[in-house]
């Protein structure tokens, strides 16, 4: 079925364990991506589910398959862990797709590895679900994302606080290389083991840089980069990761691990969801600042391979770090220059931005609909459609005012400039209301919620009447507080 290819399997031993998936008792097929297996050139059989589940639950390994568990460390909240790795995710394989890029097969929730720690190494279905609608979600929204494969419920039960039923998920990456990965070497002073890892991800993502002079210094400088043009997309969407510990920031640039990540409904820059996230290290606002902090963790690790002089390799990766912070300002500027709708550059668009944000913040405007309507504004229509998102409306009305005055030195037509904001600024997203509707459902055998979130998520940029009602924000009473890791 698949045309495996595993590269990380040919890395040292000590990059990893093998360990084969634990089978599981009643595997059922609960969702299969057959989209995104087209695309991976993946032949399956979808008149036959129950060998696709046996095969997704873990309990047929494919021919060709190379299981393992990465071996990785990490920063959480601020806290150095030498090792965590895998502990319930099995990569059982990478495939290179129809464009040519390899991806990584991984079974999350596969079972035990010798990562676990005191883990069961299962996954929870409601997580499951999740995953699998917040990862497809930020993918049509054109953000770089780890992607879901399909979803199967292992007929077992995992103990959280309350007994639940288990699930597996199948995560489609451009690789699960993370600064962690990178952390784990480091702190066994392997500095063998860290040059062949950057080697990998030079050769894997970045083969642009096989020939340049300081390959390391300037891998470094793409990942720093990546990471910056990504978050400065996350905020332009109101996403907010949640756990942006380093075991969670890939080298490739993709978003990766969906557990306690939510979207702003009405805009507030301190916004925090997390049930773990006490101190609010991970708030919408910080995301900026906690992936330079993640870079500085991995250009300390790689300070061996960027110079045998550690004074300068200290000196160039600094100039890195200061260099991640305007390539940040940069891409923010141009997400919000997008979305409210400039294609020109002048000075002061940077304030015309900060000021519709702190219109929104003090009216506590939804982040998604407010700008959804302003593409309509654009258009010379719904004005009092977009004022009534804010509860304070005087300083929005003088910002439409500044607004279209700029706007007046823009090309194009009003239907064109709203037709590109529409490209820009969704009518959906995966509202927490609607996530937590779907897997309560779920919990309950019924997938109908949740099969219909994610066709409501997978077009988020057209205006679908039959979707209405996942364009509007929660009712008081439907609000998500908290979200919850779940693993
Ligand atoms: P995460 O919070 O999902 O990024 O996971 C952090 C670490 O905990 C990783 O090393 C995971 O493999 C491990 N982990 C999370 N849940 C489990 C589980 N149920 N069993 C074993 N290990 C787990
Ligand atoms: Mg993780």
């Amino acid at each position: 079925m698949f045309q495996f290819d595993n590269s990380y399997a040919r890395l040292p031993e000590r990059f990893y364990a093998s360990v084969y998936p634990e089978p599981v008792e009643g595997p059922v097929l609960l969702k299969f991506n057959e989209g995104l297996a087209q695309e991976l050139g993946i032949e399956a059989d979808v008149t036959d589910p129950q060998r696709l589940a046996a095969i997704f639950a873990g309990n047929v390994v494919p021919q060709g398959a190379t299981p393992l568990a990465m071996a990785y460390a990490g920063h959480q909240f601020g806290s150095f862990v030498p090792q965590l790795g895998d502990g319930r995710a099995i990569l059982i394989g990478e495939v290179v797709d129809r464009n040519g890029t390899r991806r990584d097969i991984q079974l999350k929730g596969a079972g035990p590895t010798p990562f676990s720690r005191r883990g069961d190494g299962r996954a929870a279905l409601g997580p499951v679900l999740r995953e699998y609608i917040l990862s497809e979600a930020m993918h049509a929204l054109g953000i770089r994302a780890t992607r879901a494969l399909a979803a199967v419920a292992t007929g077992e039960q995992v103990y959280r606080e309350t007994p639940q039923p288990g699930a597996v998920f199948v995560r489609v990456a451009s690789s699960h290389v993370r600064i962690g990965t990178f952390q784990y070497f480091a702190a066994r002073q392997d500095v063998d083991g860290l040059k062949t890892l950057a080697d990998y991800v030079i050769e894997r993502h970045y083969p642009e840089l096989r020939a340049v002079e300081k390959p390391y210094l300037e891998l470094l400088r793409a990942v720093a980069f990546a990471q910056a043009d990504l978050v400065a997309r996350w905020l332009g969407i109101g996403f907010i990761h949640g756990v942006m510990n380093t075991d969670n920031m890939t080298l490739s640039g993709e978003t990766i691990d969906f557990g306690p990540c939510a979207f702003l409904d009405e805009y507030d820059q301190m916004k925090v969801f997390s049930s773990i996230d006490q101190g609010g290290r991970y708030a919408y606002r910080n995301q900026p600042g906690i992936a330079q902090w993640n870079i500085a963790r991995l250009a300390e690790c790689m300070l061996p391979l960027i110079d045998e002089d550690q004074d300068k390799a200290v000196l160039t990766a600094n100039h890195v770090l200061s260099e991640f912070g305007q390539r940040f300002q940069a891409a923010w500027l141009s997400v919000f220059r997008n979305k409210t709708c400039l294609s020109s550059e002048e000075e002061g668009d940077g304030d015309l931005v900060q000021a519709l944000l702190a219109a929104m913040q003090e009216g506590e405007a939804d982040f998604t609909l407010t700008f959804r309507r302003l593409c309509d504004v654009a258009a010379g229509a719904g004005e009092e459609a977009f004022l009534s998102s804010f509860k304070e409306r005087d300083k929005a009305t003088t910002w439409l005012e500044t607004w279209r005055q700029r706007l007046e030195r823009e090309r194009g037509s009003q239907e064109e400039r709203s037709a590109a904001m529409r490209a820009v600024n969704p009518a959906i997203i995966p509202r927490n209301h609607k996530v937590e509707e779907a897997l309560a459902a779920a919990n309950y055998s019924d997938l109908s919620f949740f099969n219909r979130l994610l066709q409501a998520v997978e077009r988020p940029y057209e205006d679908r009447p039959e979707f209405e009602a996942y364009t509007v924000p929660p009712k008081p009473e439907e609000r998500v507080l908290q979200t919850f890791c779940g693993t």
